[in-house]
């Protein structure tokens, strides 16, 4: 068979660009070298936000899309996304108050505002958000983005790409292109070995890894080299910091700017950097340095600053940004989005992807589909913005609603229970419960709060394949489980995956 096309990796941009190109009724293979999400997607700050620090680098254009796309992105996945306040503590030799509420007051203009509230000046003396303060940034701002459950967010639109007819392949890595017939001969290797497809289009969405498959794609076909810089980014999370249940932009000495934010029930989320990276993506850690830093400003924030022995979980990714060659200064380099398209007469289209946001695969994964185009016959029109994602259906009372109606109709089950599940899985999570009454319906427990009957589901419908892809993926239940709680999980689902 020869697939209208294939999509070589299974980041955001590859899964979206998959979702949206099979819902127009395009036939679709995507390969995924390791588990969907496994690299920069499942790295990220986890927020689907407008990029208030990037006005001052005078990107209307990203930051109106990104502002937009955070109404969208709330109406169609109100499960995996939810509104978010921060707090911006005005700090000594930092940003002006002046700059600080002109910025705002763009940020609260430049989109389209619906369910997301404007930003307000706060005194944080009084305020209850600057009770985990130190008592001396006594003035700041509030105002509002989103949250995302990042790797949920590739997973559905992976589950939405399958819905709608595409194959997806994790595992399984393109290794190399070539041009037979007018057409893409691709070759895949997976666990099945290794075996050729054909496209009629290909799309390189390998994220830090674009000039690899650039690379691998056989002499004759000319393809200039990308500029691409990858930059390096690390988190850490740290139990809740004391008080604080908003989230806070601290702004650093050197002028950017670390989150802290409240995450999965009982932690705080911390990062990020911005490091010039030249190695394996692959390989990529946090460094003792990126901890350091990372602490040192919480320490000039916070009254209980969290220490290095409070870290229970740290990651790093690496952006694969498009190098507008500005600046040196790999915070000052776009996020924007950027694609290259080969399309000589008399061969094939390749389109590669440069850049972007998890807030922005949507609308880049339109730009893209509009790219091709041209070269794939006629397609049905743009769907994305109007349908909600797998399980986001949620109806007008939104998840809150979904779960009041959830609780009552399983009522053998602990609500705090069901609520996680519904934040996991939305309008979905009676297809991962079943004809079950009540936990104990569901199997052994594997700790965290994790059930066979929910790995069953993983493994089946979103393509778990390793113990990682459940614990840190596709749930975080690894996170609220000991050492030894996780190596036990991890045997007890070496049999069910
Ligand atoms: C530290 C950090 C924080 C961030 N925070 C945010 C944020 O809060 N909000 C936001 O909107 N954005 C954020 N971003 C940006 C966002 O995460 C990235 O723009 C986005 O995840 C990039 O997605 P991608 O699909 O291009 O790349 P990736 O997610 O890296 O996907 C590329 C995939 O291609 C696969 N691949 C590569 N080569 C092959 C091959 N030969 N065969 C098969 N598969 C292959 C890889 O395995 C990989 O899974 C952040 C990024 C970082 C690093």
């Amino acid at each position: 068979m020869t697939y209208d096309l294939v999509v070589v990796g299974g980041g955001i941009n590859g899964v979206g660009i998959a979702a949206d190109a099979a819902g127009r009724g395009l036939s679709v293979l995507l390969a995924e070298m390791g588990d969907l999400g496994g690299a920069t997607s499942s790295a990220s700050s986890k927020l689907i936000h407008g990029g208030l620090r990037y006005l001052e680098h005078f990107e209307f254009r990203l930051v109106r899309e990104a502002l937009q796309e955070r109404e969208v992105l709330l109406a169609n996945a109100g499960h995996i996304v939810w509104p978010q306040r921060f707090v911006l503590p005005q700090v000594p030799g930092g940003r002006s108050g002046l700059l600080l509420r002109a910025g705002l007051f763009v940020y609260d203009h430049l989109g389209r505002r619906r369910r997301i509230p404007a930003s307000s000046a706060l005194d944080l003396n009084r305020d209850p958000a600057g009770r985990p303060l130190k008592p001396e940034l006594a003035r700041g701002f509030a105002y509002w983005d989103c949250r995302v459950d990042d790797a949920r967010l590739v997973v559905l639109n992976a589950r939405a790409a399958a819905d709608h007819g595409a194959v997806i392949e994790t595992r399984t890595r393109v290794e190399r292109m070539r041009v037979v017939d007018g057409e893409w001969s691709v070759t895949l290797k997976g666990g099945d070995g290794v075996r050729e497809v054909r496209a009629r289009a290909l799309v390189n969405a390998a994220g830090p890894w674009v000039q690899s498959v650039v690379d691998e794609i056989d002499a004759g076909f000319a393809h200039a080299r990308e500029p691409l810089r990858l930059v390096k980014g690390s988190h850490i999370v740290v139990p809740r910091i004391r008080g604080a249940e908003d989230a806070y932009l601290c702004q650093s000495p050197d002028g950017r700017v670390v989150f802290a934010i409240p995450y999965e029930e009982r932690f705080t989320l911390i990062g990020t950097t911005d490091i010039p990276y030249t190695g394996d993506p692959a390989a990529v850690t946090i460094s003792s340095e990126e901890e350091d830093y990372l602490l040192d400003l919480m320490r000039r924030f916070f009254s209980n600053p969290p220490s290095r022995s409070d870290v229970v979980w740290r990651y790093a990714g690496v952006r694969p940004l498009y190098d507008d060659s500005a600046s040196a200064d790999p915070s000052s380099v776009t996020r924007e989005y950027r694609f290259e398209l080969s399309a000589e007469a008399g061969r094939p289209p390749l389109l590669t992807v440069l850049g972007g946001k998890l807030t922005t695969y949507r609308r880049l994964a339109e730009h893209a589909l509009q790219k091709l185009a041209p070269h794939m016959g006629p397609m049905q029109p743009a769907w994305t913005a109007h349908t909600p994602l797998p399980g986001g259906n949620l109806g007008d009372g939104g998840l809150t609603g979904f779960c009041v109606e959830l609780c009552g109709r399983r009522s053998g089950f602990d609500p705090v229970f069901l609520k996680r599940l519904a934040r996991r899985y939305g309008t979905l999570v009676d297809a991962v419960l079943g004809e079950a009454r009540s936990e104990a319906d569901l199997g052994p427990s594997l700790g965290g709060g994790l059930t066979e009957r929910e790995v069953l589901y993983l493994a089946q419908q979103e393509w778990a394949r390793e113990p990682d892809d459940v614990l840190w993926r596709r749930t975080k239940c690894g996170l609220h489980m000991t050492e030894k709680e996780r190596t036990r999980a991890a045997e007890s689902m070496a049999k069910l995956l």
